[in-house]
């Protein structure tokens, strides 16, 4: 599982930060979630192909979380795409985009399919053979979605050694691989655990922004291998957060140690602080394992 994370600051873009998008590599899968402005800039800066993406998820439709698709879509037609693009994102995400495709009368070489999220209950709103994603609903201003990408269960592992012991025909290994018991001629009967070994766990990533506070995502999230999450304030500006519905890094801090996740990984900052190390700071009073998101940053987990 890889993270890139093309932007992770809060509100107008910079010269030195961007708005959030980020790209989530999982089981060989390529997601774009968020795309706040200068994403197709910085997708190139960060070397990631535009042909690999073919699913664009959308948290909510404040500016600096998808002011940038509408440059995205443009750009994938200018260079002749025909591969079908997907967009998962609040209801009123396919009005916008399409009027500006209207009126500029620059319609898509491709085929592009708005999938629009309306619910206040987790679902699912993606699936294929390798990877399930659920949404997050979070509380904000306005409509707003986290998305939770969760690998499916690999098969397991065959044993090489004891299957040929056993003298086990090639036909039946993918039985195995199911988790299947094998009988042999004489009737005995070897379980699958003699046969096969446990799979790679599968990995979990949670992104939560833009969010208040709000411990009703705990059960969705819990135990997750990766949670990033909003870190918009400190403390020392909490009623800030409470007003605007953002969290402080050690509400998000809170959040993690609550839902007992591996890794915390931490951006949305607010452009008023010089040196987001104080960030990083405040979580691990809270919680031990928290990174730095930041932009042009890559994680692997
Ligand atoms: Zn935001
Ligand atoms: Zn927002």
């Amino acid at each position: 599982m890889k993270l890139t994370i093309l932007g992770c600051y809060a509100a107008t873009p910079r010269t030195i930060t961007n708005p959030t998008s980020q790209v989530l590599e999982i089981k060989n899968r390529l997601f774009l979630i968020d795309c706040g402005e200068g994403t197709q800039v910085q997708l190139r800066k960060n070397k990631v192909k535009f042909s690999k993406i073919n699913h664009i998820f959308i948290s909510h439709l404040h500016g600096d979380h998808f002011y940038g698709l509408i440059g995205v879509i443009s750009t994938f037609a200018l260079l002749g795409r025909t591969t079908d693009l997907h967009i998962y994102g609040p209801k009123g995400v396919k009005e916008i985009i399409t009027l500006q495709l209207k009126l500029s009368n620059s319609w898509t070489t491709y085929n592009l399919f708005f999938h629009e999220l309306e619910s206040n209950e987790s679902e699912v709103i993606f699936e294929d053979n390798r990877v399930v994603v659920k949404t997050i609903p979070l509380k904000h201003r306005i409509y707003t979605n986290g998305f939770l990408f969760e690998e499916k269960p690999a098969e397991r592992k065959l044993n090489v050694e004891a299957v040929e012991n056993y003298n086990i025909h090639i036909a039946y290994y993918q039985k195995i691989k199911n988790g299947g018991d094998i009988t042999l001629d004489d009737g005995t009967v070897i379980e699958n655990e003699k046969l096969s070994f446990d799979p790679i766990p599968p990995q979990r990533y949670a992104f939560c922004s833009d969010t208040v506070y709000n411990e009703a995502i705990i059960p969705i999230i819990k135990e997750v291998d990766v949670l990033y999450h909003e870190a918009t304030f400190l403390e020392s500006e909490a009623a800030l957060a409470q007003k605007t519905l953002h969290s402080t890094a050690k509400e998000a801090a809170t959040i993690a140690l609550k839902a007992n996740v591996k890794q915390l990984v931490l951006g949305h900052y607010s452009t008023r602080y010089g040196d987001i190390n104080v960030f990083k700071q405040e979580a691990e009073t809270i919680f031990p394992n928290v990174l730095s998101g930041d932009d042009g940053t890559c994680f692997e987990f």
